[in-house]
């Protein structure tokens, strides 16, 4: 049977940062499947002595939004950090709309 990859795991690559809507948090991409992405996610232990660990999770494509990529485009050069209801997301200099508060500079 043959794999069929996401279409949201294309521009993914490892050490991403990527956001899930279902956990609500920011964490960077440790390993690519091909519907899902591995990710460490640092868990504080609250017993005596306290203890950061790192806890592999998978996140399927379908819950993620990759932060370090346009979301329109895919590009990685000239992006900047939107937030939409609180829900970061990426958008390059090209696919930012044109009524933004640069465009009322003129420049
Ligand atoms: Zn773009």
């Amino acid at each position: 049977m043959k794999i069929r990859q996401h279409p949201r795991m294309q521009g993914i690559q490892v050490g991403d940062e990527v956001y899930s809507h279902l956990h609500k948090i920011v964490a960077r991409v440790a390993e690519l499947f091909p519907a899902a992405v591995c990710v460490k996610i640092a868990t504080l232990s609250v017993e005596e002595p306290m203890a950061l660990t790192l806890t592999p999770q998978l996140w399927p494509a379908d819950d993620i939004e990759n932060l370090s990529v346009c979301r329109y485009c895919g590009r990685r050069e000239q992006i900047r950090t939107l937030n939409e209801a609180g829900i970061p997301f990426q958008v390059c200099r090209l696919c930012t709309p044109p009524t933004g508060e640069e465009s009322a500079t003129g420049a």
